[in-house]
């Protein structure tokens, strides 16, 4: 069966144009909208939980900056309208599950750096979203050249 919506995760690195030609393939192929996701993780979270000063002010920053950095990405895409560019707030996994709900996505497609040794051990963004999914995920694999 072909899927009717992709949600794409993306980092705002360079890598997410290799993912992002991935997904309009498979968009194209299976006549596909495609939406994307940001998360913008909360600074604490950085600092291991606990930070003894107010970030509200340079957390606002970072979201401003990431709205920005979000909708140049986007802005190369023609497909990916305003509506189609989502910004959150929170751990990555949660946020991109909740979000593919809440948008009915039947696929999400994320970007993998094919870890091994400690690194994988440590595991990685897209090996957390493959758990307990809500729909199918695509791991798009991420060469050292790209
Ligand atoms: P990494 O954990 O750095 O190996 O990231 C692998 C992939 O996870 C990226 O290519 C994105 O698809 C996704 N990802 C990582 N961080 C985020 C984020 N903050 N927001 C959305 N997607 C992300």
């Amino acid at each position: 069966m072909p899927y009717q919506h992709i949600l794409v995760a993306v980092d705002l690195t360079d890598e997410c144009d290799p993912v992002m030609h991935r997904a309009q393939k498979v968009a194209s192929a299976s006549g596909a909208l495609l939406s994307v996701v940001h998360v913008v993780e909360p600074m604490a979270m950085a600092f291991g939980g606990d930070v003894p000063m107010d970030l509200s002010m340079l957390q606002q920053q970072q979201y401003d900056q990431a709205r920005q950095r979000l909708d140049a990405f986007a802005g190369k895409y023609p497909d990916l309208s305003e509506d189609r560019r989502h910004l959150t707030y929170g751990q990555p996994r949660q946020e991109i599950h909740r979000l593919a709900s809440e948008q009915g996505c039947d696929l999400i497609i994320v970007g993998s750096h094919g870890r091994h040794g400690l690194a994988l051990l440590l595991g990685s963004t897209a090996n957390d979203v493959l758990h307990s999914a809500p729909c199918d995920v695509l791991a798009v694999r991420l060469k050292k050249s790209e």
